[in-house]
């Protein structure tokens, strides 16, 4: 059993029981069972299966975004936002069991096709940053490929992860067909990665994990999808709009109070512009409006425990190079206020990942030395670059080793376009077209044509 605390009050919000092994094994013959009823339904059956529940949780929306609020201390406009992406992406991959098509091939002597065969149980493990959103990454698509589907939500923020999984019965599904299984990593999540019967992990979590989880399912030769850690440059070209560069970079990095894997910790600014854009970043970085997640108007809540917290001050001790900080507010929540350093190149502020609203800036002197520190780290996950000069950052994106890179704004996330890591940042891509065949076994099959008599 766990205590949820809610991360802006410190209330302890209620309880939930920790599974054990045992539990996960039986939660496998079900899921087992109930992926095979899945299997054998009509393709458009289980497309208006995923819309219903799709139209389910669209109506309760509102319920989800607050229980993110009071779980996870996210805004409640991020909330709101994260549940109706959940909702969007069912929708979008609603479309699959109906365009797994497979191919048909020419061959001699015959006809030769192939199916898309689902895996069988696939489990998702997630992280505590985004709960339900990323559920529902590996959720929407593995059942649209016609899989059954485990969740091992992370240990602080399982509600709406719980809650989808009630949602989805209510929208008419089987209730072993998508099962939540809260519990700790070393025991449910690893579970997941021992138990033969569990054909697939998708993983978001730290980089540390992640290769214990790829580890461990080498032994089975278990399929991975492997979403890790980020260290993302938002690098700044003098000849942009520089205005705008320093007016979004602090949602950039501090959105999710910077809980993001995606989030633009490092800043790399042409020397030429870097005082320049120092100014304009600083009233930005203040105007963050940090504060109570329920409230309409802000931007940042607080760190999701006390021990997240105590991780991130680590990386601003008294002697930090600090340039300037917003506000938090003081007294009970795990507060800490946006923080701008300016650090040596090597510093361990640049080089970890941190988590928080923590972000470093560094002057660069050309093309080759931005692109030279982007890529000076073991991950690789996004990145954005601000130009006017179109060839510049076609260059540019193209040198940088990152899964997912914008111009001249940080969006990452949609989920029609393919999301995933280069190097430590992860292995395989979510999201985007292709997911659900992730979710698949391509099977090939030869009919001989008989000669005519
Ligand atoms: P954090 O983001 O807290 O550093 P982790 O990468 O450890 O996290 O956690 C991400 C998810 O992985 C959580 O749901 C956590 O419970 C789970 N987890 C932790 N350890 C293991 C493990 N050894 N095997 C499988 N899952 C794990």
């Amino acid at each position: 059993m766990t205590e949820l605390i809610n991360p802006a009050t410190e209330e302890v919000l209620r309880s939930v029981d920790h599974l054990d092994a045992a539990a996960v094994d039986d939660a496998v013959r079900r899921a087992q069972a109930a992926q095979r009823r899945w299997a054998a339904l009509a393709p458009a059956e289980r497309a208006a299966a995923l819309r219903a529940f799709a139209a389910v949780v669209d109506a309760h929306a509102g319920e989800l975004a607050a229980l993110e609020v009071a779980n996870s201390g996210h805004p409640i406009s991020s909330a709101e936002w994260e549940a109706g992406h959940v909702r969007d992406v069912l929708h979008y991959y609603a479309a699959g069991p109906e365009r797994l098509s497979g191919k048909q091939i020419p061959v001699a002597g015959g006809l030769d096709v192939t199916f898309n065969e689902p895996l069988g149980v696939v489990g998702v493990i997630t992280p505590w940053n985004f709960p339900m959103m990323i559920a529902s990454w590996g959720i929407a698509p593995a059942l649209a490929a016609g899989n059954a589907v485990l969740v091992k939500p992370a240990e602080w923020t399982p509600l709406t992860t719980l809650r989808l999984a009630e949602l989805a019965v209510e929208a008419g599904f089987d209730e072993d067909l998508l099962q939540v299984l809260p519990g700790e990593g070393a025991v449910v999540g690893e579970r997941f990665v021992s138990h033969p019967g569990v054909r697939k992990v998708v993983f978001t979590g730290s980089t540390a994990t992640g290769r214990k989880v790829m580890a461990g399912a080498a032994g089975h030769v278990k399929r991975v999808t492997l979403e890790l850690g980020g260290k993302s440059a938002n690098i700044v070209f003098d000849d942009c709009d520089l205005e705008l560069a320093a007016a979004t970079a602090p949602a950039g990095v501090f959105d999710n109070a910077g809980q993001d894997c995606c989030a633009r910790s490092r800043i790399l600014v042409q020397r030429n512009v870097f005082d320049r854009f120092m100014e304009l970043l600083e009233p930005a970085v203040r105007r963050v409006v940090v504060g109570d997640p329920a409230a309409r108007d802000t931007e940042m809540g607080p760190l999701v425990s006390a021990a997240h917290r105590d991780k991130v001050a680590s990386y601003v001790p008294d002697d930090a190079p600090v340039a300037f900080r917003g506000t938090a507010p003081t007294g009970r929540g795990f507060w800490f206020p946006p923080t701008v350093l300016t650090p040596q190149r090597t510093d361990r502020a640049v080089t970890d990942e941190i988590f928080g609203p923590v972000v470093t800036v560094l002057a660069f002197d050309d093309e080759h030395d931005a692109v030279t520190l982007a890529n000076d780290t073991a991950y690789g996950l996004s990145g954005s670059v601000w130009t006017d000069d179109l060839s510049r950052a076609l260059r540019v994106t193209r040198a940088i080793e990152a899964g997912n890179l914008s111009v001249n704004s940080h969006s990452s996330v949609r989920y029609s376009t393919p999301f995933g890591g280069f190097k430590q940042s992860g292995l395989g891509r979510e999201l985007g077209p292709d997911a659900p065949l992730s979710f698949t076994e391509t099977k090939n099959v030869f009919i001989a044509i008989k000669e005519a008599p």
